[in-house]
């Protein structure tokens, strides 16, 4: 499976979002691959940070669990923060 284009431009709205509101239900967080916005019980991140969809998960890395090992908790580093 091609591996899928990140939208960096979204992590530093979710890693804000996921600070301040942790798993409040109600909270909109984008995914970097679809940019869908979904609540967290949709989500997969390293804390809020390299944020994707369950579906891009399992589309892309087979399983949530697969893309966190792979890309959430991999050494590739978001771009830093703009202003
Ligand atoms: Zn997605």
């Amino acid at each position: 499976m091609k591996k899928p284009k990140i939208n960096w431009e979204f992590n530093w709205q979710n890693i804000d979002n996921f600070t301040k509101h942790k798993f409040d239900g109600t909270i909109e967080y984008t995914c970097l691959i679809c940019k869908e916005k979904k609540d967290i019980f949709h989500m997969v991140s390293d804390g809020g940070a390299k944020m994707i969809c369950t579906l891009c998960a399992k589309k892309y890395y087979g399983s949530p669990l697969t893309a966190v090992n792979e890309f959430c908790l991999s050494r590739k580093r978001p771009r830093k923060r703009k202003g």
